[in-house]
């Protein structure tokens, strides 16, 4: 039988990387980054001088990305082609190159088999915006995780802070309000809920209980 999944979907800066990252260490789940799958196909883009809007020649680009994830010192690496691209990737502009890469059809159904790959024993915690929608339709869990554009541009700031890249808030808002709007309003895959998701708006919630929200409700379903 299939290992079961807990997806967690929901706008940037909601919380999902953490939650999805504590999820993982707590239950010993594998973990799926996709919004890194989508990342590195931007950088990959800007390497081979592939244009943004050049569905054509994403597509190849996408099926035969060469991207790792190896656990080093127990964090999670992202290399392409090699080259490690954790940091790299990070950032407010490479998250809105990547939400333009990720608006195309045919470069999502290029992603697809790779994203379901990671589903393996004894399980997987899979993050992005259309995990529970389109890529594991048959989640036992679904989360999608909300929270107030303001709050989201805070937490995104102190997490960037924290990398050491220099951010201002205000454009880090309208970034943010941009891309969300984009990955709302693609034909494709939009960031949506799915109808059976536990929504939780976690504005004013701390990260141990958004946790302690989904432990609970996980203990019911799996
Ligand atoms: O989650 P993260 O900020 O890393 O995602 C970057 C972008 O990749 C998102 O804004 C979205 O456009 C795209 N993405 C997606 N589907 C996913 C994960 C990310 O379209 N499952």
């Amino acid at each position: 039988e299939k290992a079961p999944v807990i997806t967690v979907d929901g706008p940037g800066g909601a919380g999902k990387g953490t939650l999805c990252q504590l999820l993982a260490e707590k239950l010993e789940w594998h973990l799926l980054d996709s919004g890194a799958i989508y990342r590195v196909l931007a950088l990959a883009a800007l390497h081979h001088n592939v244009a943004l809007d050049d569905e054509a020649a994403l597509v190849p680009l996408a099926a035969h990305l060469d991207v790792q994830f190896p656990v080093l010192n127990g964090q999670v690496k992202t290399i392409l082609e090699g080259e490690d691209v954790s940091h790299t990737i990070r950032t407010e502009k490479m998250g809105n190159t990547a939400s333009k890469v990720a608006a195309f059809p045919r470069v999502r159904e290029a992603l697809l088999r790779r994203q379901r790959a990671f589903r393996s024993t004894p399980g997987l915690i899979a993050d992005g915006r259309d995990m529970g929608t389109v890529v594991f339709p048959d989640a036992q869990v679904k989360i999608f995780l909300d929270a107030s554009a303001q709050e989201r541009a805070n937490r995104r700031l102190l997490q960037l802070q924290d990398k050491g890249f220099d951010v201002n808030f205000d454009r880090l808002l309208s970034e943010i309000q941009a891309r969300d709007e984009r990955d709302r309003n693609r034909t494709v895959a939009p960031l949506k809920a799915a109808d059976d998701a536990l929504v939780i708006d976690s504005t004013d919630l701390s990260i141990t209980e958004v946790l302690d929200i989904v432990l609970n409700h996980t203990k019911v379903k799996v």
